[in-house]
């Protein structure tokens, strides 16, 4: 299955080696984003010479069936014609203009219908942006500086964001990075997720000083793990109840769970449910760099030139960007585009646990849309403590057995995985097979 343009041997040459070691002489650890590292499970990070469907080959011209998509945004495969076009299109027509274009309103009409919760919207560069964007807008509109964030979630990397759990409820953060000083994290309070009495508690201590709740909805940053019906459903009454603004972060689950994200499936299960403000990037931008954040127009009209809350940038609503996101857009709302992807996601998850159950291999997964996520555990976990069970070197060996059969997932147990429309029935199979013989080896 895996197609290598030569032998490998002792005596070829290792591109991806070579590129690494040069990248490390004047890139920080060789990278511009730390998990493409490859710390977790070790090896040599496979440098991407170019990328067309369901598949990359790497600097050894070796091929790869891709499971990560740029973490999320590639739904439609790499080098889809309609986006191809789009793109070049754009190109030709200007790259930057700090002025506003047609294609933006276009955009932002466009995800607006798909997520009914917005009214309006604002277009940013990244989701660390955006994310980092909606809080202060919550803090603005709410004049109160708290808020609430979940153990495991990610929200890109703002200062105030970074937080990861103290000794459990109604300990402020402690900063998780080097270089966030700890009173600007004073007034994050980090929760367990999926835990109703903590939330309650956390609550009933500072329900009226809380600006707003920030929750991945189906949390792809601990893996794959989603916010229970009922959890969701008090998250939902406690913001209302306290005046707290409900934010969804969903820069991975937008448009990649289903075609209203993440919101769409807890409405169906949670009467008159919407979210205050949505957070979205990943597939928004096609591959571009491009999110947005949105809510309520009397919240969005906080933001200036309208009201006091200050945000802005150069590149915000980037013309290629637009164009990019805006083609991506249009192919998936195509009527059976979810069912289809949704259907061809399931069926990896099901291979791979039969060939786990085969093999006697502990293993649980789950998934939604074109997302997914697998645990070596028998039962799917419900936060990040569980999650973190896992069995970390058998999960590199897996990881590392994949990448030999030319099959690349997230190198780190924490992280979902994606497949995209490119990805065919063969892909699928070639890939539950891998995992069977890496299973099946131990
Ligand atoms: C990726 C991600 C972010 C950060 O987005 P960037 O574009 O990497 O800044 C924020 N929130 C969630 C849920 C994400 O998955």
């Amino acid at each position: 299955m895996t197609q290598n343009t030569e032998k490998s041997g002792a005596a070829a040459v290792d591109r991806n080696q070579q590129l690494f070691d040069r990248a490390r002489q004047v890139i920080p650890g060789g990278v511009n984003s730390p998990v493409r590292a490859f710390r977790a499970v070790g090896g040599t990070p496979r440098f991407v010479q170019r990328a067309q469907g369901a598949y990359f080959w790497d600097a050894n011209g070796k091929r790869h069936i891709d499971y990560i998509g740029s973490w999320g945004p590639m739904i439609l495969g790499h080098g889809h014609p309609a986006v191809v076009e789009a793109v070049q299109k754009a190109v030709l027509e200007g790259f930057s203009f700090g002025a506003p274009t047609e294609r933006e309103i276009e955009l932002a009409e466009e995800i607006l219908r798909l997520v009914p919760s917005m009214q309006m919207v604002r277009l940013v560069s990244s989701g660390t942006e955006a994310a980092m964007s909606a809080i202060r807008l919550a803090r603005g509109a709410t004049g109160r500086s708290k808020l609430i964030k979940f153990e495991g979630c990610y929200h890109g990397h703002a200062d105030a964001l970074l937080v990861k759990a103290g000794s459990g409820l109604a300990t402020f953060g402690n900063p998780t990075s080097a270089g966030v000083p700890p009173e600007v994290v004073q007034h994050t309070l980090v929760l367990e997720y999926n835990n109703i009495q903590q939330l309650e508690e956390a609550f009933a201590l500072h329900g009226d000083e809380l600006a707003c709740l920030m929750i991945e909805p189906i949390a792809g940053n601990m893996n794959f793990v989603r916010a229970s019906v009922p959890f969701m459903q008090r998250c939902r009454e406690l913001c209302t109840r306290h005046g707290a603004l409900l934010v969804f972060d969903e820069v991975m689950s937008g448009f990649r769970v289903a075609l209203g994200g993440a919101q769409s499936i807890y409405a169906r299960a949670i009467p008159g449910f919407a979210p205050d403000i949505s957070v979205l990037g990943k597939v928004i931008g096609g591959g571009m760099p491009l999110a947005a954040f949105g809510g309520p127009r009397s919240i969005m009209e906080q933001l200036a030139p309208l009201g006091p809350v200050y945000q802005a940038g150069t590149l915000s609503g980037n013309p290629v960007a637009t164009a990019c996101g805006l083609a991506t857009l249009r192919e998936i709302g195509k009527p059976g585009f979810f069912d289809a992807l949704a259907a061809r996601t399931r069926s990896l998850v099901d291979g791979l646990a039969g060939a786990a159950r085969e093999a006697g291999v502990a293993f649980s997964a789950d998934s939604e849309g074109g997302m997914f996520g697998f645990f070596l555990l028998d039962a799917l976990p419900q936060n990040y403590g569980q999650v973190m069970k896992t069995d970390g070197p058998r999960f590199n060996k897996l990881f590392h057995g994949l990448l030999d059969r030319g099959v690349y997932i997230a190198p780190a147990l924490y992280e979902a995985g994606f497949v995209s429309s490119a990805h065919s029935a063969q892909d699928i199979a070639d890939t539950v097979a891998a995992a069977s013989e890496v299973f099946r080896a131990g």
